[in-house]
């Protein structure tokens, strides 16, 4: 019989998604359980914000879970993590490598630690979270999927926001070699790069400086800075078989602001 599924469907698939607390992550776990998957829910501390998206996801009727661990505060946190998540959700087949952090300062103050932070959170964890995950997938022959959070700053620079463009350009660079390494061995990796997306990470300097989000709007072709759940869709259709011949991409969520040249003066 002909498989009448959608293929944006995710039912019977079960996600790692970190960070998914609050932000972009939390839009994508929302977004995947609605689409039909198991989600395992992860952040770095218990919030009442936490268990609303566990409760949100529940509501699509999926098994969701949630793993708290704070990955700047262990030896071996990938790996350890990655156990916790094979603890209650075992047989995960999508990994969202989500969880990031902007503590930049102005370059010429920027410290080792506040540097090797930002590396560690949105570099290292994704790169060992997908080693782990890979190596099992392999060894039983999953076709396993892997999404990562970038960031237009991969692209585009910010100065004041060093360590944090460098670690998104990394990003940008290790989803193409995850690509081709993991590519033949039956595993898609791809990523989305938002703009600017209105979440706890960015509403507190939105907060304090109304002139940003103006800014923000005139320099975005559809004039929007919308809330995360922009999020959603692009990371369903990347993890669903509907991507399935697309393999190493990076997808901006950006309002089309990555493609302008020379945004109009305000009239
Ligand atoms: P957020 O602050 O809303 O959420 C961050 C998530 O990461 C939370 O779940 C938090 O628990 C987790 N986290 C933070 N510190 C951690 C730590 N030490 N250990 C483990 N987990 C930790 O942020 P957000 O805006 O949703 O950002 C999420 C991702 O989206 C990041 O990778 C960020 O770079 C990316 N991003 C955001 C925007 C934006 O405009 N908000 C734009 C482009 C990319």
């Amino acid at each position: 019989m002909n498989d009448t599924r959608s293929p944006f469907s995710l039912s019977g698939h079960r996600a790692f998604v970190t960070g998914s607390t609050s932000g972009v992550g939390a839009a994508i776990a929302i977004a995947l359980a609605q689409a039909g998957s198991d989600v395992c829910l992860h952040g770095h501390e218990t919030t009442p914000q936490a268990k609303d998206v566990l409760k949100t996801c529940r509501s699509s009727g999926v098994q969701a879970e949630l793993v708290i661990a704070d990955l700047l505060r262990r030896n071996d946190s990938a790996n350890s993590l990655a156990s916790e998540v094979d603890g209650v959700m075992p047989e995960i087949d999508l990994l969202v490598n989500n969880a990031g952090i902007y503590i930049d300062v102005p370059f010429l103050e920027m410290t080792t630690q506040r540097y090797r932070d930002t590396m560690r959170l949105n570099v290292e964890t994704g790169f060992f979270l997908t080693q782990y995950f890979a190596r099992r997938w392999v060894g039983k022959n999953v076709r396993g999927r892997v999404l990562f959070t970038g960031s237009i700053n991969g692209f585009l620079a910010e100065p004041t926001h060093v360590a944090y463009d460098a670690s998104k350009g990394a990003v940008a660079a290790m989803v193409k070699s995850l690509c081709v390494s993991l590519a033949p061995l039956g595993i898609r990796v791809n990523s989305i790069a938002p703009g600017l997306v209105r979440t706890p990470l960015t509403d507190a300097i939105l907060a304090t400086n109304q002139d940003v989000l103006r800014w923000m709007e005139l320099h975005t072709p559809n004039g929007t800075v919308p809330s995360a759940t922009a999020c959603g869709g692009a990371a369903v259709f990347l993890l669903s078989d509907a991507a399935e011949h697309v393999h190493g991409q990076t997808l901006f969520i950006d309002g089309g602001m990555s493609v302008w040249q020379q945004p109009d003066l305000p009239t």
